[in-house]
C-alpha cells in the first residue's frame, strides 16, 4: 500500500497485541522495524516470525529510551517512524484506587509517551523529516468505562500532549498523530474477561472486536510520506462503536 522500504521504525510494546498489528504493517510495507518492549523474550520471539528486530525498553525510564535510540541509530543510521504503543489499562474501582495505581498508569501510558517522543525528536529534527504515531484510545476522550477513570484520564492526556507537541515541530517536517482504538482482541484485552469481551462484541455495530491489524494499518498509513500533510489528529478504529445513541441503534447481525 505504501513503500516504507527505506524507512527505520520503532514500535514500543511491539513484541504483543496491537504493537505487534503495528510491526506487522509496518514490515508488510517493507519498512526495518525494531520492537522495544519490556519483555525482551516475547519481543525476540514476535521479530524472530516478522522479519523484525528486537530491543530491551522501558518508556518508564529516560536513560533506556535514550539507549534504545542510539543502539538504534548506531545499528540503522536514522530513526524515521517512532509508534508510542507501550501501554497497559488494569481496572481498578474509583474508590479502591490508591495514588501508586494512579501515578503507575501514568508513569506507562503518559509520562512514557512524553519521553519516547521527547527523545525521538533530535534525531528527527536533524533529519528534517519524522512520522509519530501515538496509540491511544477511544476511552478517555470518547468513552468512558467503569474501573478505568485513570486509564482514561491518562489516554486522553496522551491526546492533549500529541496536540501542542504537533505545533511545536510542524515546521520541522515532522507530524504526530494518535490512534485511537476502540476494543482490540490482544492479550492485554483477554485479561478483562470472557464477559467484557461478550459485551463489547454485542456494543460494536460491526459485531465483532478489532484485529490488532485493523490498528496496524491505520498506523502505517499515519507513518508513511503520503500522510505529510496530516499532524495533530486523531483516527478512530473502533467498528463504529462511538456512533450508537442507544442501544437500539445497533441493527441485529444478519442471520446466517
Ligand atoms: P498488550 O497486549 O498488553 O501488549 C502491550 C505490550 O507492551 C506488551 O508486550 C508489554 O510487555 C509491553 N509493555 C508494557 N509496559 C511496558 C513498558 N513500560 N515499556 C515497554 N513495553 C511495555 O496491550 P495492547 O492491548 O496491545 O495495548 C497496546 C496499546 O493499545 C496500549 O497503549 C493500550 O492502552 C492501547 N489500547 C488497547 C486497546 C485494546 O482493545 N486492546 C484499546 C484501546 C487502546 P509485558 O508483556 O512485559 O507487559
Amino acid at each position: 500500500m505504501f513503500d516504507l522500504q527505506d524507512q527505520v521504525a520503532i514500535v514500543t510494546g511491539g513484541a504483543a497485541g496491537i504493537g505487534r498489528g503495528i510491526v506487522s504493517s509496518l514490515r508488510e510495507a517493507g519498512a526495518t522495524v525494531v520492537i522495544a518492549d519490556l519483555n525482551l523474550e516475547a519481543a525476540q520471539k514476535t521479530a524472530e516470525e516478522l522479519g523484525a528486530d528486537a530491543m530491551l525498553a522501558d518508556v518508564t525510564s529516560r536513560d533506556s529510551i535514550r539507549a534504545l535510540y542510539r543502539d538504534v541509530v548506531k545499528r540503522y543510521g536514522r530513526i524515521d517512524i517512532v509508534c508510542s504503543n507501550a501501554g497497559v489499562f488494569p481496572n481498578c474501582p474509583l474508590e479502591d484506587m490508591t495514588d501508586e495505581q494512579w501515578d503507575a498508569m501514568f508513569a506507562i501510558n503518559t509520562h512514557g509517551t512524553f519521553t519516547v517522543v521527547q527523545e525521538a525528536l533530535p534525531y528527527m529534527k536533524k533529519a528534517g523529516y519524522g512520522r509519530i504515531v501515538i496509540t491511544t484510545s477511544i476511552t478517555g476522550s470518547h468513552t468512558g468505562y467503569p474501573g478505568w477513570a485513570h486509564y482514561g484520564a491518562s489516554k486522553a492526556a496522551q491526546q492533549g500532549f500529541m496536540r501542542s507537541a504537533a505545533l511545536e515541530v510542524a515546521r520541522d517536517g515532522i507530524t504526530i498523530n494518535g490512534v485511537l482504538p476502540g476494543n482490540i482482541l490482544t492479550e492485554g484485552l483477554e485479561d478483562q474477561g470472557q464477559d467484557y469481551l461478550d459485551q463489547m462484541s454485542r456494543s460494536v455495530p460491526m459485531h465483532r472486536l478489532g484485529s490488532p491489524r485493523d490498528i496496524g494499518n491505520a498506523a502505517a498509513f499515519l507513518a508513511s510520506r503520503e500522510a505529510g500533510y496530516i499532524t495533530g489528529q486523531t483516527l478512530i478504529i473502533d467498528g463504529g462503536q462511538i456512533l450508537p445513541e442507544s442501544p437500539e441503534a445497533i441493527l441485529p447481525p444478519y442471520e446466517a
